[in-house]
């Protein structure tokens, strides 16, 4: 069973309407690594929907935290370090503010990969008094959640501590006001120098008081998640396993929202994050990935098929290698098409990945990539009768165009010196010709000769090595002569595939 199907049955058993929260910092760039809570909480709505139970999807973004660290590369917004993320400018300039920006575009990418999670912002929440009731709770019982707090805490919190942190009136941060009391609705604050992961944030030594109900500030974490859950009657949670540590935020806010809220916890879904090229996911470091830089490469059912896999592992997202994913979903294409015999259920997470009705292509990444670069125009028709030649007769034009088109930015981008190529012109070809020993030259003729057979590719494959030992010619010398004459490289993409991508009539007279 898919671990998507797995909750659902538990969620089943919980029985009503079924709630899964997913949610996003918006501190920094949203990125991959972000969207996999929301791509696989939508997991959980499909298959909860194929067993008709009642679901609402909702997305909420973290858009009241303080502004912690500077995204690299966007040190103009030094100064607003430690200001609630939602007051901070676009550096863009086309939106009102830096979380509208990245908002924006998270959420039309994620509707790409098929996900449209009912949008949420924590600072419209607080504003609107959505939270009154379970702020004012907290407040009230502020010594009780201090003691659950603290059985995880190895400095404790004493035991006055207010649980609000306010917005200050007079300079806009939110990291440095220190909460000194409470009085009914109003927490009396003063605004002082504090220390953040991103550096320090200057105080404005102002001494004001924060009424709860305008909401102008926030919870501190673990007890907000817990006031959401109960808001929203959130009954499925996906989490990183960073929140499921030992002591780490799920399980305190699980205690807070059953003892102080009154409200069953959530059933977590635990998973294992993201790396970006064997290193951490991080905005500050520049180390970034987008949804959109992702579609601008690949189809979004490729990554929806990598976070479908088993949960508990984690992955690397390694950008020269996105052949190697594609190939993976296409195999699971083929179990999924009945063309190959599958196991772990590889069919199963190809369906919930789909953002559309299934359609086949099993035309392999890298001859799209190659096939972006030697037809011009990306001639469809031209593409089609090459592809012919080589064997692939049964699959989505749509899909095929679609692929070409990312195959061949990938290669641009990412991919390795041999995919990136240019044919050379007759002028350096009759150079690299006067290269060619007497037999090298004879093995092209020889190869030239197979071109009319319609062989495919591994037939030809076959005839490049049998001509080789015939003529005796070591195969690397035939392959590079090959190349030599073609791109004016040592390296080129594979031979036999590569030779049959090109228009036949200029390798023929160019073998000749
Ligand atoms: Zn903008
Ligand atoms: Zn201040």
């Amino acid at each position: 069973m898919h671990w998507s199907e797995t909750v659902a049955r538990e969620l089943i058993e919980r029985k009503g309407l079924q709630v899964i929260e997913t949610g996003t910092s918006i501190s920094g760039i949203p990125h991959i690594g972000n969207a996999s809570d929301v791509i696989r909480g939508d997991a959980i709505r499909k298959v909860l929907l194929e067993r008709n139970a009642d679901v609402d999807f909702i997305w909420v973004a973290d858009d009241s935290d303080p502004f912690r660290k500077i995204p690299k590369g966007m040190a103009g917004l030094g100064e607003y370090l430690g200001f609630p993320v939602k007051d901070i400018p676009d550096p863009d300039g086309c939106h009102e503010s830096f979380v509208d920006h990245y908002v924006d575009g998270f959420l039309s990418n994620l509707k790409e990969f098929g996900v449209e999670p009912k949008s949420y912002s924590a600072t419209e929440l607080y504003r609107s008094n959505a939270f009154q009731e379970g702020i004012e709770t907290v407040l009230k019982r502020s010594g009780e959640i201090t003691e659950i707090l603290n059985k995880f805490r190895e400095e404790p919190l004493p035991e006055d501590t207010v649980f609000w942190s306010p917005i200050c009136e007079n300079c806009g941060r939110i990291a440095s006001t220190k909460p000194t009391g409470v009085d009914g609705f109003m927490v009396s604050y003063v605004c002082q120098d504090t220390e953040i992961s991103g550096g320090r944030v200057k105080g404005c030594g102002f001494e004001g008081e924060s009424d709860i109900r305008e909401g102008r500030g926030k919870l501190p974490w673990r007890i907000e998640w817990a006031v959401r859950w109960k808001h929203f009657r959130v009954t499925c949670e996906p989490l990183g396993k960073e929140h499921a540590s030992a002591g780490g935020s799920f399980w305190t806010s699980r205690i807070i929202s059953k003892e102080i809220l009154g409200w069953e916890p959530p059933i977590p879904v635990i998973y294992e994050f993201f790396t970006l090229n064997g290193e951490k996911i991080s905005s500050s470091k520049g180390n970034v990935i987008t949804l959109g830089n992702w579609l601008d490469i690949c189809e979004p059912e490729v990554l929806k098929y990598s976070m479908y896999k088993r949960l508990k592992k984690q992955r690397d997202i390694k950008l020269s290698s996105i052949p190697a994913l594609v190939d993976e979903y296409d195999r699971a294409e083929r179990v999924f098409f009945g063309l190959e015999e599958g196991g772990d259920g590889e069919g199963r997470i190809y369906e919930l990945s789909q953002v559309k009705k299934p359609e086949k292509l099993q035309v392999p990444y890298t001859l799209c990539a190659v096939l972006s670069q030697v037809v011009s125009d990306l001639n469809l028709d031209e593409i089609t009768k090459r592809l012919e030649r080589q064997g692939y007769r049964d699959y989505s034009r749509e899909r095929l165009r679609n692929r070409i088109k990312l195959a061949g930015e990938w290669s641009r981008r990412y991919g390795p010196s041999y995919l990136n190529f240019r044919l050379i012109d007759e002028e350096k070809a009759e150079e690299a010709k006067e290269q060619l020993t007497a037999d090298e030259r004879a093995v092209l003729r020889k190869i030239a000769d197979e071109l009319d057979k319609d062989l495919g590719a591994e037939g030809l494959h076959k005839r490049i090595y049998e001509i080789s030992r015939e003529s005796g010619v070591k195969p690397s010398g035939v392959f590079r002569a090959v190349y030599h004459v073609l791109v004016g490289k040592d390296r080129g993409p594979k031979a036999a595939l590569f030779i049959l991508s090109l228009d036949p009539l200029f390798v023929k007279n160019r073998f000749k």
